[in-house]
């Protein structure tokens, strides 16, 4: 018999995990802070839990997948007693050093923890372009393959809890960046009358074909050669930045995107790497150490 599988917060992505496990016919039982966000699941042949003590009865697994690292302390905290001997997949968005907190509180309850972070949107949930990072508890990652690669690829990352969010809080830094990125350029040509969603269709191929460029630049800073390096020098890279800045300006356009990457790259040329690879700007950046 499939025990019944409990689902502690039914925001978009939350509910978007226990449609796929109820629609895989997987018993669940529902929990949100909030009454009245469950209807739909509950269409879907979900039991619905008006308390989390209820949501948690029984011994089946429990999946969290609340706001922040704050909101899954509220919601457990005061069940942590009734939690003991369970397993908790907690699928919110945290930093490695919250999930590794997290993991520390379950260990002292007794509590077998798995973190997970979603680099998907509720949409894809149950797509093949879905994926989810773990890390954590090993076995708890094993043994609930079925439930887990049902919501997409399921990637673990190992026993340091802290290594999963680490990989996706790295992933988000450059999608936040590209989409700003994106937005300044919008901005430019934007200053002439051209619209974003015609700029979109040109500029998404073009960062697709871009991203040809991240394994180049990848075994560059693996090897440490940036002397060697196959790509362009920082002195082509800071030339086309400052056309780059002198356009936006001309255009009107704030520069507080392109102008710290601008920075970078001139103090390394400052410190003599002028003739080395453009990857070099990972060294600036790691130095914040
Ligand atoms: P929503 O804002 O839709 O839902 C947030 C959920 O958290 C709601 O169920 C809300 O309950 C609950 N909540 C917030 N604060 C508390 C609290 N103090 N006590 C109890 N419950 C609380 O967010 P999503 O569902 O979209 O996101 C959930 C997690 O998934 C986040 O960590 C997010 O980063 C992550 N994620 C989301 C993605 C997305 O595209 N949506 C993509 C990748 C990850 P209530 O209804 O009562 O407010």
């Amino acid at each position: 018999m499939t025990t019944r599988t409990t689902f502690l917060g039914l925001g978009a992505m939350g509910s978007a995990l226990a449609a796929a496990a109820l629609d895989a016919g997987r018993p669940s039982v529902v929990w949100n802070r909030t009454p009245g966000r469950a209807g739909a699941l509950g269409e879907r042949g979900a039991t619905i839990a008006k308390t989390v003590d209820e949501a948690i009865t029984g011994d089946g697994l429990i999946i969290l997948c609340l706001l922040d690292h704050q909101s899954v302390h509220a919601v457990i905290d005061p069940v942590a007693a009734s939690l003991t001997g369970r397993t908790v997949i907690n699928l919110t968005t945290t930093t490695p050093n919250q999930a590794r907190e997290l993991a520390a509180w379950a260990t002292e309850h007794s509590i077998t923890y798995l973190d997970g972070t979603i680099m998907a949107v509720p949409e894809m949930i149950g797509r093949p372009d879905a994926v989810i990072f773990y890390s954590g508890a090993e076995a708890a990652f094993e043994e609930n393959r079925e439930l887990l690669d049902l919501w997409g690829q399921s990637d673990y990352f190992g026993t340091d809890r802290g290594m999963a969010s680490l990989r996706d809080m790295a992933m988000l830094v450059g999608m936040y960046t590209m989409f700003a990125g994106f937005l300044h350029g919008a901005a430019m040509v934007g200053a002439e009358g051209v619209s974003a969603a015609e700029f979109a269709r040109r500029q998404t191929p073009f960062l697709a074909a871009m991203t040809g460029q991240l394994a180049g630049l990848a075994a560059t800073v693996d090897a440490e050669d940036y002397a060697g390096a196959d790509q362009q020098s920082l002195e082509f890279t800071e030339a086309a930045l400052a056309s780059l800045v002198t356009a936006s300006l001309e255009a009107g356009v704030h520069v507080d995107v392109l102008r710290p990457v601008h920075d970078i790259v001139r103090r390394q040329i400052a410190a003599g790497y002028g003739r080395q690879g453009t990857a070099r700007i990972f060294e600036e950046l790691r130095k914040s150490r």
